[in-house]
């Protein structure tokens, strides 16, 4: 039978290039299945609906909260986001390590609900490198942009709550670093417990003893 996946946050100030590095370690590995979240934003150049995104009404999103639909949803910059639950319920059973590239309160929902999620900050090497790369994206206006890095102060405070902080400064590095942590999550001690208690029983019957005979 196929071992579940484990459950991944993504989170960083936005500007820190989270979209490429999924990209990067999508096309990279094999393993992972990205969650694509719900929004009531509208869809930036570029985007296609059903691939960045779900981009529903207002009215559909509330829709979707009455049934229970995400397992988390946050406001942010006035338009709501949320995790969809049938996919990234489907991606694990099937064996994928899932990610959902979330906000902060996304994160502490999720890893209150399911404590094994592994919570991963993404930032640029210094707050002067975040304000470059959200001017450079041009996107935006001055007004939007300041509010984005307003919220960075915001979401600056959470991330003593990450299990790991990965500073994104050449793509291609940080793709490898993050697939090591992801991938060394699956050998930690308390994700298989089922190994320990067969091999454990294994050992006493191949020896004839008892789990008192040990050392
Ligand atoms: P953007 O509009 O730049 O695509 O995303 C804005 C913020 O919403 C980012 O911090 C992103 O991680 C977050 N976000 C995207 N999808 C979700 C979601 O499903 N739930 C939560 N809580 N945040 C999300």
């Amino acid at each position: 039978m196929n071992k579940k996946g484990i459950l991944v946050v993504v989170s960083g100030f936005s500007g820190a290039g989270k979209g490429c590095l999924m990209k990067a370690l999508l096309s990279s590995y094999d393993c992972y299945a990205l969650s694509v979240s719900a929004t009531t934003r509208d869809p930036r150049e570029g985007e296609i609906n059903g691939r960045e995104y779900f981009f529903v009404t207002e009215e559909r999103f509330r829709e979707m909260i009455e049934q229970e639909a995400l397992y988390e949803y946050a406001e942010y910059q006035n338009h709501f986001y949320g995790t969809p639950r049938s996919y990234v319920d489907d991606r694990l059973n099937e064996g994928k390590d899932v990610i959902l590239e979330i906000d902060v309160q996304g994160a502490e929902t999720i890893k209150k609900r399911f404590p094994d999620t592994v919570l991963i900050f993404i930032t640029p090497p210094s707050a002067k490198e975040l304000e470059r790369r959200l001017v450079e994206r041009g996107s935006e206006t001055p007004d939007k942009i300041r509010g984005r890095l307003l919220r960075a102060v915001e979401e600056a405070k959470y991330m003593p709550f990450y299990d790991y902080i990965l500073i994104n400064d050449d793509l291609e590095e940080c793709t490898k670093e993050l697939h090591a942590i992801i991938q060394s999550e699956h050998t930690k001690s308390a994700r298989d417990r089922d190994f320990i208690i067969e091999i454990s029983d294994e050992l006493r019957k191949i020896t004839n003893t008892k789990g008192e005979d040990a050392l």
